[in-house]
Protein backbone atom coordinates (compact mmCIF):
# COMPACT_ATOMS: atom_id res chain seq x y z
CA UNK A 1 0.00 0.00 0.00
CA UNK A 2 0.97 3.61 -0.91
CA UNK A 3 2.58 5.10 2.41
CA UNK A 4 3.51 8.80 3.15
CA UNK A 5 6.65 8.80 0.81
CA UNK A 6 4.61 7.04 -2.08
CA UNK A 7 1.50 9.88 -1.80
CA UNK A 8 3.80 12.89 -1.79
CA UNK A 9 5.39 11.41 -4.80
CA UNK A 10 2.19 11.27 -6.62
CA UNK A 11 1.09 14.99 -5.24
CA UNK A 12 4.42 16.11 -6.32
CA UNK A 13 3.90 14.87 -9.48
CA UNK A 14 0.42 15.64 -10.38
CA UNK A 15 0.91 19.02 -9.16
CA UNK A 16 3.21 19.72 -11.72
CA UNK A 17 0.64 18.73 -14.54
CA UNK A 18 -2.44 19.36 -13.09
CA UNK A 19 -3.16 22.75 -10.79
CA UNK A 20 -4.66 25.58 -12.59
CA UNK A 21 -6.83 22.84 -14.98
CA UNK A 22 -10.84 23.01 -14.84
CA UNK A 23 -12.53 20.12 -14.66
CA UNK A 24 -15.57 19.61 -17.22
CA UNK A 25 -17.12 16.21 -16.14
CA UNK A 26 -16.48 12.59 -14.02
CA UNK A 27 -17.07 9.16 -15.02
CA UNK A 28 -16.51 5.72 -14.37
CA UNK A 29 -15.29 3.66 -17.70
CA UNK A 30 -15.60 0.70 -16.02
CA UNK A 31 -19.05 1.53 -13.92
CA UNK A 32 -17.10 0.81 -10.78
CA UNK A 33 -19.18 3.82 -9.43
CA UNK A 34 -18.97 2.33 -5.67
CA UNK A 35 -15.28 4.30 -5.56
CA UNK A 36 -17.43 7.39 -4.80
CA UNK A 37 -19.18 6.24 -1.80
CA UNK A 38 -22.91 7.52 -1.31
CA UNK A 39 -22.20 9.69 -3.79
CA UNK A 40 -24.01 9.44 -7.01
CA UNK A 41 -22.10 10.08 -10.63
CA UNK A 42 -24.56 12.62 -11.10
CA UNK A 43 -24.08 14.07 -7.72
CA UNK A 44 -20.11 14.38 -8.77
CA UNK A 45 -20.80 16.09 -11.66
CA UNK A 46 -22.82 18.91 -9.97
CA UNK A 47 -20.03 18.94 -7.57
CA UNK A 48 -17.19 19.44 -9.84
CA UNK A 49 -18.52 21.20 -12.94
CA UNK A 50 -16.63 24.45 -13.87
CA UNK A 51 -14.63 24.35 -10.77
CA UNK A 52 -10.82 24.56 -10.53
CA UNK A 53 -8.43 23.13 -9.27
CA UNK A 54 -6.51 25.53 -6.75
CA UNK A 55 -3.96 23.44 -5.05
CA UNK A 56 -2.65 19.43 -4.66
CA UNK A 57 -1.49 18.35 -1.32
CA UNK A 58 -1.32 15.39 1.34
CA UNK A 59 -2.72 14.98 4.59
CA UNK A 60 -1.83 11.07 5.90
CA UNK A 61 -2.40 9.03 2.75
CA UNK A 62 -4.86 11.23 1.60
CA UNK A 63 -4.37 13.37 -1.77
CA UNK A 64 -6.67 16.46 -1.27
CA UNK A 65 -7.41 18.59 -4.65
CA UNK A 66 -8.12 21.87 -3.10
CA UNK A 67 -11.03 23.36 -5.79
CA UNK A 68 -12.22 26.85 -5.68
CA UNK A 69 -14.63 25.71 -3.82
CA UNK A 70 -14.93 22.59 -1.69
CA UNK A 71 -11.89 19.43 -1.92
CA UNK A 72 -11.65 16.41 -4.04
CA UNK A 73 -9.89 13.57 -2.40
CA UNK A 74 -8.33 10.50 -3.45
CA UNK A 75 -7.30 7.29 -1.70
CA UNK A 76 -5.20 4.80 -3.66
CA UNK A 77 -5.58 1.98 -0.58
CA UNK A 78 -3.92 -0.92 -2.33
CA UNK A 79 -3.38 -0.59 -5.95
CA UNK A 80 -4.65 3.06 -7.16
CA UNK A 81 -2.91 5.25 -9.27
CA UNK A 82 -3.58 8.99 -10.67
CA UNK A 83 -2.27 9.10 -14.24
CA UNK A 84 -2.63 11.43 -17.41
CA UNK A 85 -2.62 8.80 -19.45
CA UNK A 86 -3.07 5.06 -19.84
CA UNK A 87 -0.49 2.91 -20.81
CA UNK A 88 -2.87 0.02 -22.90
CA UNK A 89 -6.19 1.22 -24.10
CA UNK A 90 -7.82 -2.13 -22.50
CA UNK A 91 -6.76 -1.09 -19.06
CA UNK A 92 -9.73 1.06 -19.21
CA UNK A 93 -11.40 -1.41 -17.53
CA UNK A 94 -9.68 -0.79 -14.60
CA UNK A 95 -10.54 2.92 -14.28
CA UNK A 96 -13.25 3.50 -11.77
CA UNK A 97 -12.90 7.10 -12.66
CA UNK A 98 -12.22 9.50 -15.47
CA UNK A 99 -11.96 13.47 -14.93
CA UNK A 100 -11.82 15.56 -18.34
CA UNK A 101 -10.67 18.83 -17.45
CA UNK A 102 -11.93 21.74 -20.02
CA UNK A 103 -8.87 21.78 -22.25
CA UNK A 104 -9.25 18.22 -23.18
CA UNK A 105 -7.01 16.47 -20.71
CA UNK A 106 -7.78 13.82 -18.48
CA UNK A 107 -6.55 12.26 -15.29
CA UNK A 108 -7.57 8.54 -14.89
CA UNK A 109 -7.63 6.83 -11.58
CA UNK A 110 -6.67 3.38 -12.37
CA UNK A 111 -7.48 0.63 -9.51
CA UNK A 112 -7.28 -3.00 -10.09
CA UNK A 113 -8.05 -3.88 -6.66
CA UNK A 114 -10.36 -1.26 -6.50
CA UNK A 115 -10.38 -0.71 -2.97
CA UNK A 116 -9.31 2.99 -3.41
CA UNK A 117 -11.87 6.02 -2.64
CA UNK A 118 -12.88 9.46 -4.17
CA UNK A 119 -14.39 11.68 -1.71
CA UNK A 120 -16.19 15.13 -2.28
CA UNK A 121 -16.63 17.48 0.54
CA UNK A 122 -17.58 21.59 1.15
CA UNK A 123 -14.37 21.25 4.12
CA UNK A 124 -11.86 18.91 5.63
CA UNK A 125 -13.09 18.68 9.24
CA UNK A 126 -14.49 14.68 8.83
CA UNK A 127 -10.76 14.40 8.00
CA UNK A 128 -9.17 16.37 10.23
CA UNK A 129 -11.25 14.36 12.95
CA UNK A 130 -9.96 11.35 11.89
CA UNK A 131 -6.25 11.90 11.03
CA UNK A 132 -3.55 12.12 13.91
CA UNK A 133 -0.77 14.43 13.50
CA UNK A 134 1.51 14.88 10.37
CA UNK A 135 4.90 13.35 11.03
CA UNK A 136 7.02 16.05 9.12
CA UNK A 137 4.85 18.85 10.70
CA UNK A 138 7.08 21.23 12.50
CA UNK A 139 4.23 20.39 15.63
CA UNK A 140 5.42 16.66 15.45
CA UNK A 141 8.35 17.23 17.62
CA UNK A 142 10.63 14.64 19.45
CA UNK A 143 8.78 16.23 22.91
CA UNK A 144 5.45 15.74 21.18
CA UNK A 145 6.29 12.23 20.28
CA UNK A 146 7.54 11.32 23.77
CA UNK A 147 4.91 12.76 25.71
CA UNK A 148 2.31 11.08 23.64
CA UNK A 149 3.81 7.57 24.17
CA UNK A 150 3.64 7.64 27.63
CA UNK A 151 0.35 7.73 27.75
CA UNK A 152 -0.35 4.53 25.42
CA UNK A 153 -0.33 1.16 26.89
CA UNK A 154 0.15 -0.45 23.39
CA UNK A 155 2.67 -2.31 21.49
CA UNK A 156 4.39 0.54 19.60
CA UNK A 157 3.85 -1.13 16.12
CA UNK A 158 0.30 -1.17 15.71
CA UNK A 159 0.47 2.51 17.53
CA UNK A 160 2.61 3.78 14.72
CA UNK A 161 0.26 1.97 12.45
CA UNK A 162 -2.75 3.76 13.57
CA UNK A 163 -3.47 6.94 11.49
CA UNK A 164 -5.29 8.91 14.29
CA UNK A 165 -2.04 8.53 16.26
CA UNK A 166 0.09 9.60 13.64
CA UNK A 167 -1.11 9.84 9.93
CA UNK A 168 0.73 8.40 6.85
CA UNK A 169 2.86 5.62 8.44
CA UNK A 170 2.06 1.80 6.56
CA UNK A 171 3.96 -0.84 7.31
CA UNK A 172 7.14 -0.37 5.45
CA UNK A 173 8.43 2.80 7.23
CA UNK A 174 7.00 1.86 10.74
CA UNK A 175 9.85 -1.53 10.46
CA UNK A 176 12.61 0.80 9.07
CA UNK A 177 12.20 3.67 12.27
CA UNK A 178 12.27 0.83 14.66
CA UNK A 179 14.96 -0.49 13.97
CA UNK A 180 16.60 3.04 13.40
CA UNK A 181 15.82 3.04 16.51
CA UNK A 182 16.46 -0.12 18.07
CA UNK A 183 12.86 -0.80 19.32
CA UNK A 184 11.22 -3.81 19.07
CA UNK A 185 8.07 -4.03 17.22
CA UNK A 186 6.07 -5.41 20.35
CA UNK A 187 6.98 -3.13 22.95
CA UNK A 188 4.73 -1.01 25.15
CA UNK A 189 4.90 2.49 24.02
CA UNK A 190 4.78 3.85 27.29
CA UNK A 191 7.62 1.69 28.58
CA UNK A 192 9.66 3.51 25.36
CA UNK A 193 12.23 5.71 27.18
CA UNK A 194 12.85 9.81 26.11
CA UNK A 195 16.36 8.48 24.67
CA UNK A 196 14.69 6.10 22.43
CA UNK A 197 11.65 8.21 21.98
CA UNK A 198 14.48 10.90 20.73
CA UNK A 199 15.73 8.28 17.93
CA UNK A 200 12.75 7.00 17.04
CA UNK A 201 11.55 10.61 16.23
CA UNK A 202 14.63 11.06 14.05
CA UNK A 203 14.07 7.68 12.60
CA UNK A 204 11.00 8.60 11.37
CA UNK A 205 11.79 11.96 9.92
CA UNK A 206 14.82 10.56 8.22
CA UNK A 207 13.11 7.14 6.24
CA UNK A 208 10.15 9.65 5.37
CA UNK A 209 12.31 12.46 3.71
CA UNK A 210 14.34 9.83 2.31
CA UNK A 211 11.86 7.90 0.90
CA UNK A 212 10.38 11.70 -0.81
CA UNK A 213 13.78 12.32 -1.63
CA UNK A 214 13.94 8.43 -3.71
CA UNK A 215 10.50 8.68 -4.69
CA UNK A 216 8.87 6.31 -2.89
CA UNK A 217 8.97 2.50 -2.67
CA UNK A 218 8.46 0.40 -5.27
CA UNK A 219 7.76 -3.21 -4.18
CA UNK A 220 5.30 -4.53 -6.02
CA UNK A 221 2.41 -2.21 -7.00
CA UNK A 222 4.00 1.74 -6.71
CA UNK A 223 4.76 4.02 -9.55
CA UNK A 224 3.68 7.33 -10.40
CA UNK A 225 3.57 9.15 -13.56
CA UNK A 226 3.89 7.44 -16.71
CA UNK A 227 4.58 4.06 -15.06
CA UNK A 228 8.00 5.92 -12.98
CA UNK A 229 9.23 3.62 -10.01
CA UNK A 230 10.17 4.59 -6.93
CA UNK A 231 13.99 3.79 -5.98
CA UNK A 232 13.73 3.35 -2.07
CA UNK A 233 13.52 0.13 -2.18
CA UNK A 234 17.73 -0.37 -2.79
CA UNK A 235 18.04 2.04 0.57
CA UNK A 236 15.51 -0.05 2.93
CA UNK A 237 17.71 -1.88 6.02
CA UNK A 238 15.53 -4.64 7.28
CA UNK A 239 11.94 -4.47 5.28
CA UNK A 240 11.43 -7.66 3.34
CA UNK A 241 14.67 -9.23 4.37
CA UNK A 242 13.90 -11.78 6.58
CA UNK A 243 16.95 -14.00 7.12
CA UNK A 244 19.81 -11.30 5.62
CA UNK A 245 22.47 -10.29 8.05
CA UNK A 246 20.82 -6.77 9.97
CA UNK A 247 23.45 -3.61 8.76
CA UNK A 248 24.06 -2.76 12.00
CA UNK A 249 25.35 -6.34 13.62
CA UNK A 250 24.99 -8.88 10.85
CA UNK A 251 22.78 -11.40 13.03
CA UNK A 252 19.61 -12.45 10.76
CA UNK A 253 16.35 -10.45 10.51
CA UNK A 254 13.63 -12.10 11.81
CA UNK A 255 9.90 -11.88 10.23
CA UNK A 256 6.71 -12.26 12.79
CA UNK A 257 3.28 -11.03 11.82
CA UNK A 258 1.77 -7.91 14.27
CA UNK A 259 -1.48 -6.61 14.07
CA UNK A 260 -1.68 -8.89 11.44
CA UNK A 261 1.14 -7.55 9.27
CA UNK A 262 4.79 -8.99 8.17
CA UNK A 263 7.22 -7.30 10.19
CA UNK A 264 10.79 -7.04 10.38
CA UNK A 265 13.04 -6.62 12.99
CA UNK A 266 16.44 -7.57 14.77
CA UNK A 267 16.50 -9.43 17.44
CA UNK A 268 19.51 -8.20 18.75
CA UNK A 269 19.22 -4.51 17.98
CA UNK A 270 15.47 -4.11 18.83
CA UNK A 271 15.22 -5.48 22.81
CA UNK A 272 11.79 -5.86 24.70
ZN1 LIG B 1 21.05 -6.06 14.42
Amino acid sequence: MPELPEVQTVVNYLTKHIVGKSILSINSPNKYTRVFGSCTLNECNRFLLKKHIENIRRRGKYIIFDLNQGHLLYHLRMTGKLILQLPKAEDIKYVSAKLTFDDNSELFFKDVRKFGRIYFCNNLDWLEDKLGIEPLSKEFTSDYLFYHLQKKNRQIKPLLLDQSFIAGLGNIYVDEALWYAGIHPLSIASTISNKQSKKLHEGIQSVLLNAIAAKGTTIINFSYGDNDSGNYKEKLKIFGKENRPCPGCGNPIKKIKVAQRGTHFCPKCQLI
